[in-house]
């Protein structure tokens, strides 16, 4: 043969960015010898408290899985639509929030088109535009992490105007992950009326003190809503996430989406978590109480300028001594938290929001480092 056969790969793949994933607790655990018990990961925004029992029994109990699940989430799809108030016809369910934003690229967007995307935030847009051999323009955020919507506008109508790759999407995110950021509607309105969708990632929506928008979807036929299971309700193992989509974009994504693209047991895990919301409330309730908690333990720290959130999570710019040593310092101690070091984000560190005891560990530590960074 005269070729190699890695020269038989998509040339897209040549370009691609490694993804770095999260570092298992288990290896993690191993590597710092402590059980991962005594490991506090605050790392992920996941949910500390982990699903309630009643969707543990759910799972122990669901009769079915030697059968392949329903390739249309029915029954989960019905209990979503009665929970929040959207149309069962434009509701979509995919294996995380994760896998709607891959199919939302692959359906719009070809190698030559373009997306906006608004750092500092959630990496997967860029990644998954990436993936199919889409460009990229960056609008950065504010200062503030607020959302410069007039360079939004001009830089879709500079695309268009230089008949360069037109931008397709534009991903905004509300609250922002990492800097828990909202979205004001006047923003949201400008960005609807653009050439372009607009995917609103809500993921962190239940952890902010202002309503999601969901139901603008019926309003607006170029606005995709997104939402997950991995967050308030506390199941980002089984990898469960929902959006809701303009009417006139359903018959594509029924033609375009995996048959079994959601396993059957996260969609028992999802239908009784919403037959039992007011479990899923009330911890929602005590993370929302411990983001804020969170957030004044951390302004007492000299070290740190903890930015106002809206998720569960807080970000934080180190002001003194070195944001990498001190997540290392975090890390021997077995207390897992984000660093980050890119353009908007330097020395920054981010803090989910964890059960009181781990919070409690997380501060002690920094406390410990007062004087000493
Ligand atoms: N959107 C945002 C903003 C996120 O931070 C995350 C996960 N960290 C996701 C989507 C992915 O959610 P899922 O677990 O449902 O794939």
């Amino acid at each position: 043969m005269a070729r190699h056969p890695s020269q038989l790969l998509n040339p897209v793949m040549a370009e691609l960015e490694e993804y770095t994933p999260i570092q298992p607790f288990e290896v993690l655990s191993r590597e710092l010898d402590i059980p991962s018990e005594r490991i506090v990961k605050l790392d992920a925004n996941e949910n500390p408290y982990g699903p309630p029992q009643v969707v543990l029994d759910a799972l122990a109990e669901y009769p079915y899985y030697h059968i392949y699940p329903d390739p249309q989430q029915t029954e989960l799809r019905e209990a979503i639509a009665r929970r929040y108030g959207v149309p069962f016809d434009q509701l979509v369910v995919g294996s995380g929030a994760d896998e709607l934003l891959d199919y939302i690229c692959r359906m719009f967007l070809a190698a030559g088109d373009a997306i906006v995307d608004l750092p500092p935030t959630f990496g997967m847009y860029t990644f998954d535009a990436r993936l199919v051999g889409a460009a990229v323009h960056s609008v950065p955020r504010r200062e503030d992490y607020t959302i410069d919507v007039d360079a939004v506008a001009r830089t879709v109508r500079d695309a268009q105007e230089a008949g360069q790759s037109p931008v397709k999407l534009v991903f905004a995110t509300s609250p922002n992950n990492p800097t828990g950021t909202w979205m004001e509607d006047r923003e949201l309105e400008r960005l609807l009326e653009l050439p372009t969708m607009v995917v609103l990632d809500e993921a962190y929506v239940d952890f902010a003190h202002r309503p999601s928008r969901l139901d603008w979807v019926i309003r607006h036929d170029n606005l995709i809503v997104l939402r997950t299971f991995s967050k308030a309700l506390g199941i980002a193992g089984l990898r469960l996430g929902f959006g809701v989509f303009p009417e006139w974009l359903l018959p594509t994504f029924w033609k375009f989406k995996q048959p079994y693209n959601v396993t059957a047991a996260a969609m028992a895990a999802g239908i009784a978590s919403l037959a039992h919301y007011e479990v899923i409330e009330d911890v929602t309730r005590r993370m929302r109480a411990g983001r804020d908690h969170l957030f004044q333990e951390l302004t007492a720290i000299s070290f740190l300028r903890p930015y106002p959130s809206q998720g569960n999570f807080v970000l934080c710019r180190v002001v003194e001594g070195d944001a990498h040593a001190i997540w290392r310092r975090l890390r021997t101690q077995g207390i897992l938290v984000r660093y980050y070091n890119k353009p908007m984000l330097e020395d920054c560190l981010r803090f989910s929001v964890g059960r009181g005891e781990q919070v409690r560990r997380l501060i002690d530590a920094l406390r410990g480092m007062e004087g000493q960074v």
